[in-house]
């Protein structure tokens, strides 16, 4: 079987191309450059059958007509990831509408396609400003996949450009995953749908980054406990919620080939971190102190009390129904300080 994953240069389709490859599936990737798809046939070189083709703008509406031929499944993940939008387009436009795109192609020029995954997010969930019936009783709260993000998209509605850069981000996933299931409902088309929703994703960086500064948004995230941007003050407070990428790549495997996962979606979480259980991970490592003399100490221990306070995403359904199971944190935290460490190494 052959499988497409759009923006297969990320940090999450990267990890999603190899669990299809070691799975025996033949990957077809989407990247914006000859050099990244360069980068995954050399590092799939030997695990499995892997092609990429270039789609530079996923919003245009012909972006996807050729790649979506002929294959069994379509996991689409690339959607641009960054809280410092500058305008109200930028993120909306190629999330939406490269959501869209794809399911259009799907439907007009691949008649066999029997599945399609979104990557959406907690985004699509979260309801930051909980003030609704369904969240009362907290917090903390508790949110599942009845739940929905009303609030980011109001935002953005009323503040535009000048909303804050989260809620650009949150909205952009939210009406991505809402146009996705409204083509659904509106086009019935003849394969079926799931979307994967995951918190912050850490973990193992295979993808290609030339220096700390191009990471992506959620491993950036690591990287600023690593650097000492982060202080003490960030430790106090609930990081939100986590979880391990290769969980998350599995279950997009998984979302493509259980038949019970058609037409669901996954919250994909491992529950509540903060900074004070991430640095105190941090500071068991040898020599660590050596390399990285940054990182803050805060106060080693204390990051239970704030998870018990902390809002949580239920990532049980993936469990259930995709057979996830959640990594800890700390072999997370250790496999990507190490990945990190050996990516950068000399830098
Ligand atoms: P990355 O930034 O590493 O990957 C994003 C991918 O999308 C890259 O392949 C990128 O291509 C591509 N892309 C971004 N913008 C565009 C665009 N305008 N046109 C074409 N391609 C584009 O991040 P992640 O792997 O983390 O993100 C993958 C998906 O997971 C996204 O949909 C994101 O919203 C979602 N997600 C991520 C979470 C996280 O914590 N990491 C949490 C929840 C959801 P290029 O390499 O060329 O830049």
């Amino acid at each position: 079987s052959l499988v497409l994953v759009t923006g297969a240069s990320g940090f999450i389709a990267a990890h999603l191309c190899s669990v299809l490859l070691i799975n025996g599936y033949k990957v077809r990737g989407t990247v914006r450059s000859t050099e990244k798809g360069e980068y995954l046939k050399r590092l799939f070189d030997g695990v499995g059958d892997f092609e990429y083709v270039i789609v530079e703008d996923i919003a245009d509406p012909h972006a996807f007509d050729e790649a979506v031929k002929g294959v069994d499944g379509i996991a689409h993940t690339a959607s641009p990831f960054y809280l410092d939008a500058k305008t109200h387009d930028e993120l909306l436009k190629p999330a939406i509408e490269g959501t869209v795109n794809v399911m259009r192609s799907a439907q007009e020029f691949n008649p066999h396609l029997k599945r399609l995954v979104i990557t959406s997010s907690v985004a699509a969930v979260v309801s930051p400003n909980p003030s609704g019936e369904k969240h009362a009783g907290g917090p903390p709260y508790t949110m599942d996949e009845d739940d929905w993000n009303e609030y980011s998209p109001k935002v953005v509605e009323e503040k535009g450009v000048d909303a804050p850069g989260s809620d650009k981000y949150r909205a952009s996933k939210t009406l991505a995953e809402r146009a996705a299931w409204k083509f659904m409902e509106d086009n019935h088309p003849s394969w079926d749908f799931a979307t994967i929703n995951p918190p912050l994703v850490f973990g193992p960086v295979i993808h290609q980054v030339e220096s700390a500064d191009k990471l992506n948004t959620s491993v950036a995230n690591f990287w600023a406990y690593i650097e000492g941007k982060k202080t003490d003050d960030d430790l106090k407070e609930s990081g939100g919620n986590w979880v391990d990428v290769r969980d998350v790549a599995y279950a997009h495997y998984a979302a493509l080939t259980t038949p019970e996962a058609a037409n669901q979606r996954f919250i994909v979480s491992a529950g509540p971190f903060n900074g004070q259980d991430v640095v105190d991970i941090i500071h068991s490592f040898p020599d660590q102190s050596k390399r990285f003399p940054h990182v803050p100490v805060g106060k080693p221990g204390a990051g239970k009390e704030i998870n018990d306070k902390a809002n949580v995403f239920k990532g049980e359904k993936a469990e259930r129904v995709l057979g996830v199971e959640y990594k800890t944190l700390r072999v997370c935290v250790e496999d990507m300080y190490k990945s990190l460490e050996e990516k950068f190494d000399d830098k």
